[in-house]
């Protein structure tokens, strides 16, 4: 097989070539079609003797046809192509995010998970989970339909998502159960976003409900311990959830600490 360096010219003619579109194709096999035409025209002029006129005729037709081919070929591969690009990213985007809600998904929480154990017990990093249920939402749908019950889901991920851009993680975990992943933040850092969270929610109007109903969420903070297995920090953000739900609902627990901490 010849070294890379040696093709490389080639693939990447190839390459763009295939960028093109039938019509751009067509014109370049045109092109190419005249000028060997001229060249033979001119070699009929200077030395007719040593041309054989009908095979060169011939061999002009042929050369045309299978330029022509090409191009459609060439056409027909280039809108493959981009096609498959854009089948491509709508499956990577659906392999991501959540149908629902348009958050990431499971999934990606759990690789981002896993990706920030990695990086911070490499280079001792902090983050923190934070589990968020929405309180009595199964009152929403028994009340006022699954559909409301959807679009609510929708409107709070909208909203959430408006508050946490940039490096944070916020995704659907499951059902009515989101997960917030606080890169490069302490407990306490975790708990204020978290209380900001909270806080918002209970603001928020939603445009079919009655203004008088209002969505709390309950939320449970955990920050990674270097070295632990990922599940140990989402049980501890867990059973905060479950101190906050008992206390009461729409309030935030952070993860129980031994006193040595
Ligand atoms: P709690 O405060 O204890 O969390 O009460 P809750 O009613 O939120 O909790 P529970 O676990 O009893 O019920 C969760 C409800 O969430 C039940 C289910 O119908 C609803 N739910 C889960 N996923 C979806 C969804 O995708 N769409 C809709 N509309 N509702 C969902
Ligand atoms: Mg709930
Ligand atoms: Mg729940």
């Amino acid at each position: 097989r010849p070294p890379r360096s040696t093709l490389f010219p080639y693939t990447t003619l190839f390459r763009s070539v295939f960028r093109l579109r039938t019509r751009e194709l067509m014109v370049v096999a045109a092109f190419i079609s005249i000028c060997y035409g001229l060249m033979l025209a001119l070699l009929i002029h200077l030395r007719p003797e040593a041309v054989d006129l009908r095979l060169t005729m011939l061999r002009w037709g042929a050369i045309t046809v299978i330029l022509l081919w090409f191009a459609l070929m060439g056409g027909y591969i280039s809108r493959l192509r981009k096609e498959l690009k854009a089948t491509k990213s709508a499956i990577e985007d659906m392999a991501m995010h959540d149908e629902l809600t348009g958050t990431f998904n499971r999934r990606y929480l759990m690789e981002t998970l896993q990706r920030e154990k990695s990086r911070c017990d490499r280079i001792g990093a902090k983050f923190c989970v934070c589990m968020v249920d929405l309180d009595f939402f199964k009152v929403v749908n028994d009340t006022f339909g699954h559909q409301v019950g959807d679009e609510v889901l929708r409107a709070f991920s909208r909203h959430t998502l408006q508050g946490f851009r940039g490096a944070d993680c916020f995704g659907r975990y499951c059902g009515e159960e989101f997960m917030l992943i606080l890169l490069d933040t302490t407990r306490e850092g975790a708990r204020i976003k978290a209380e900001r969270l909270r806080s918002d929610t209970e603001k928020l109007a939603f445009a079919n409900l009655p203004p008088e109903v209002k969505l709390t969420t309950s939320i449970g903070v955990a920050e990674y311990r270097p070295g632990e297995d990922i599940e140990e920090t989402q049980r501890r953000a867990d059973a905060a959830l479950y101190k906050a739900k008992e206390a009461g609902r729409n309030r935030v627990e952070l993860e129980a600490v031994a006193v040595a901490e």
